[in-house]
C-alpha cells in the first residue's frame, strides 16, 4: 500500500549516525542534542562495530524524550571484498548484544545475522567503495539500498548509491532506497543535516518507525518534501515542495518529467512510460532532492 495513504505522520530521522563510541568527534548526548535541535524526531547511532572500538553499541536511551527517539545501530563490518577491506553495512534496532563477527564470519553471514534480530539492514554508501553488484547481490534481502550518503560528499564526492540500486531494482529486486547522512561532526567534513527519511507511522516508536522502514514506509530527502503521491497505473500525481523539475523513472532511460518555477502539482501520463515500476524525484532550485520508494505496477490495482 502507498505510504502517503496509510495513517499516521511523517517522522523526520536520520539512520546512519557515528559518535565517539566510534570515530565520531562527538559524543552520543551531544549528537542526539544536535538533531533534536535541528527538528528531527528520531535518529539512530550506528558506530563502527568493530575490535578497533570494542564491538560497542552507542546506548542512546538516557537522551531520549516524549518527542525525540533514538534507536539502537551499528555499521557493521567483516572481510571479503574485492576493492575494500571490509563490508559497510548499516543494522538499525540492533539489541545490545549483538555479539561480535565470528571468526569465519563473511558480510552475507553477517548480514543475516543482524536481519535474524529483527533489524532494519542497509547497503551502506555502495559507490562509495566500489560495492559490486554481485557482493550486493550475495547479502540477500536486505532492506535498503542508501542512495545518498552526506560524508562521502567531502570525502569522495561520491554520495550516490543509485547506479546500483537501479540496476537491482531492474532486475527485479525490492529494495529501498534510503538517504543518510553518515555524520562524524568532523571538522574536515560537513557531514550533517544532509539526508535523511521521512517515515511514515501513527506512532514514533522503536517498533512503530522499524516496521515502517522494514515495509519501506517513508522517502528520503536531501531539502525537498513530497506532501502527497497518487499512483495508478494510468496516472501519478505529485504534491510537493516548491520544485523545479519533478521526475518519474523507471527501467533504463525510462523517465517522464515536468519542469517549470514552483511546481507544487506534477501530473503524468504513464501512457508512453514503459517499465514495470517507477520512483519519483522532486528537485528544487537549489538541487536538493526528495525521492520516494519504488512503486510496483503489478501489485497497483
Ligand atoms: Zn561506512
Ligand atoms: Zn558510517
Amino acid at each position: 500500500m502507498n505510504p502517503f495513504h496509510k495513517a499516521g505522520r511523517f517522522w523526520r530521522g536520520n539512520l546512519h549516525t557515528h559518535t565517539t563510541v566510534s570515530d565520531g568527534k562527538l559524543d552520543p548526548e551531544h549528537v542526539c542534542q544536535f538533531y533534536q535541535a535541528a527538528g528531527y524526531d528520531f535518529i539512530a547511532l550506528t558506530d563502527h562495530f568493530h575490535p578497533y572500538f570494542q564491538w560497542r553499541l552507542a546506548d542512546g536511551r538516557p537522551y531520549q524524550t516524549d518527542d525525540f527517539l533514538v534507536l539502537t545501530g551499528a555499521e557493521l563490518h567483516a572481510p571479503g571484498l574485492e576493492f575494500s577491506d571490509l563490508w559497510h553495512l548499516l543494522a538499525v534496532g540492533l539489541p545490545f548484544d549483538f555479539a561480535p563477527l565470528g571468526e569465519h564470519e563473511d558480510g552475507p553471514q553477517l548480514a543475516k545475522r543482524a536481519l535474524d534480530t529483527g533489524a532494519f539492514v542497509a547497503i551502506a554508501h555502495p559507490e562509495f567503495y566500489h560495492l559490486s553488484e554481485g557482493e550486493a547481490r550475495s547479502l540477500g534481502d536486505v532492506h535498503a539500498i542508501e542512495i545518498f550518503n552526506g560524508t562521502s560528499i567531502d570525502h569522495n564526492d561520491k554520495p550516490y548509491g543509485w547506479a546500483l540500486f537501479d540496476v537491482l531494482t531492474a532486475r527485479g529486486h525490492r529494495y529501498s532506497a534510503c538517504a543518510t547522512d553518515d555524520a562524524h561532526f568532523d571538522p574536515e567534513r560537513n557531514d550533517a543535516l544532509l539526508g535523511w527519511v521521512m517515515v511514515k507511522s501513527e506512532q514514533l516508536t522503536s517498533d512503530a518507525i522499524l516496521t515502517a522502514l522494514k515495509a519501506g514506509d517513508y522517502y528520503s530527502s536531501t531539502g525537498a518534501e513530497i506532501y502527497d503521491l497518487q499512483v495508478s497505473r494510468e496516472k501519478i500525481t505529485v504534491h510537493c515542495s516548491p520544485a523545479e523539475r519533478v521526475f518519474v523513472t523507471g527501467i533504463s532511460y525510462q523517465a517522464l518529467a515536468v519542469s517549470g518555477n514552483g511546481i507544487r502539482t506534477a501530473e503524468f501520463d504513464l501512457a508512453k512510460f514503459k517499465s514495470p515500476y517507477a520512483r519519483i524525484t522532486v528537485r528544487d532550485h537549489l538541487g536538493r532532492r526528495a525521492w520516494s520508494n519504488v512503486f510496483w505496477f503489478e501489485s497497483i490495482g
